[in-house]
């Protein structure tokens, strides 16, 4: 009889999880499972505003492939996902055509630019390991420029995060660390250092507690950063970036660097599949599968949730992305052994959420309670130890793990 062959696309949290949960249930004789990813290396998606601001090596937040999977059980493809044909049962990669009995779609997400005009040509997103390498090597080369110079320019000095959300926020919480360094690398005044933070929304953090966003705020802006909320990034160009004052004007903030940080989509991959979906991400149902697609789940910032709490879908978070992956694998088990009465349901099971705001300090609510300071900023290191628990191991936390904990 033919092996059911599983194919999972992505080797993120979601990706990963799956395998390594795929690869310790079923035997050799159960199934085929292959693991596509454009990188022969996992990245730690939530350590990346880390290197981007550099202070964290890139080479500390990625991971081979290899030394997560079983290859005896699991055959790794390093290509591009190209197209995805349902219909078709196959998937187009950029070394040729893989066909599947189930797919895994845990491709991760997209930077959001909502159709704002010179974002993609003028701003860097914090995207991947490349680009978080292309951000510091910029913000390095802004500030060694300015040192030799003869003609100052002091826009080499100001950096613009667009969007107070959590990527934005811990993006910041790294850069008032490492700016200070840079000045006195550079024997630069940090007083003419200006860093801005634009939101959109009346608040940093929408939605989160309310006074540990205030905290939040005060320690960053001790540090230097100016808020500006309330306001809408419109264009981005070659000089700075253009906010909407609030009565239609535009204004101009001048800075050499622009990171946008303003939000997420799933990949556009999914929009080609002909899968339904909203902003490429599948309302999934219960037991993750697409919705009349019997044979492929999607899993992570692909997926869409909702919370029928608040009637708001789940953020695409890590922490979630990872329970799926256990859950996608368990209900995928059940159906090559037959079982398909009897497939799990996803319920996410949230832990709490932590922002960091630098090294050693964080505002967070864990299992329900507010967290400031060293404490918040020890869970979050205990939040990144644990994602490569689940995935890698004790082995994996101790050659990549966060043990700085003062
Ligand atoms: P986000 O969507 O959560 O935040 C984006 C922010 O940008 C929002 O505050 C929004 O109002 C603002 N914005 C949108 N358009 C704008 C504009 N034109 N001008 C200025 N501001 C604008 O995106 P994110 O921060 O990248 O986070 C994505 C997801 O990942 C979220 O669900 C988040 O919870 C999750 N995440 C979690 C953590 C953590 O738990 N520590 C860290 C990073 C990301």
């Amino acid at each position: 009889m033919n092996k059911p062959k599983i194919v999972v696309l992505g080797a993120g949290y979601g990706g990963l999880m799956t395998v390594t949960r795929l690869q310790k249930a079923l035997g050799q004789d159960e199934a085929n499972i292959v693991l596509v990813n454009r990188h022969d290396y996992h990245y730690e998606t939530t350590w990346l505003h880390e290197a981007s601001a550099g202070t964290l090596h890139h080479d500390r937040v990625r991971y081979d492939v290899d030394s997560v999977i079983n290859r005896s059980k699991v055959e790794f493809v390093r290509a591009e996902v190209e197209d995805i044909k349902p219909a078709e049962k196959k998937v187009v990669l950029s070394t040729g055509e893989v066909e599947y009995d189930y797919l895994v779609i845990a491709l991760g997400g997209e930077s959001e630019t909502f159709g704002i005009p010179g974002l993609k040509e003028h701003a860097f997103t914090i995207s991947n390991v490349n680009a978080a390498r292309q951000i510091r090597e910029h913000i390095d080369y802004q500030f060694a420029t300015y040192a030799t110079e003869t003609e100052k320019d002091e826009n080499r000095l100001r950096i613009v995060v667009g969007g107070a959300g959590f990527t934005g926020i811990e993006f910041l919480g790294e850069l008032v660390n490492r700016v200070p360094i840079l000045c006195r690398e550079y024997d630069i005044d940090y007083s003419k250092v200006r860093i801005y933070c634009v939101e959109a929304a009346p608040t940093v953090l929408p939605g989160f507690d309310p006074e540990l966003v205030q905290y939040a705020v005060a320690q960053l802006e001790k540090k230097g950063v100016e808020f500006k909320i309330g306001t809408p990034i419109k264009e981005a160009t070659t000089e700075g970036i253009k906010v909407d004052k609030g009565d239609g004007e535009l204004e101009e903030i001048k800075a050499g660097t622009v990171i946008w940080a303003a939000g997420v989509r799933g990949s556009s991959l999914i929009e080609k599949s002909g899968i339904e979906n909203m902003r490429a991400r599948v309302k999934v149902d219960a037991d993750l599968r697409a919705p009349g697609h019997d044979n492929v789940f999607v899993i992570g910032d692909c997926s869409l949730v909702i919370n029928e709490e608040i009637n708001r879908p789940y953020p695409p978070t890590a922490q979630i992305s990872m329970q799926q992956g256990e859950v996608c694998a368990r209900n995928i088990v059940k159906l090559i052994r037959g079982d398909q009465g009897t497939l799990e349901t996803f319920k996410p099971d949230i832990k709490g959420t932590v922002c960091s705001l630098g090294d050693n300090d964080a505002i967070g609510v864990v299992y329900g309670k507010k967290l400031t300071g060293t404490k918040a900023s020890f869970m979050k290191k205990m939040i990144d130890n644990r994602a490569l628990l689940m995935i890698g191991g004790p082995g994996l936390v101790l050659k990549k793990g966060k043990f700085n904990f003062i």
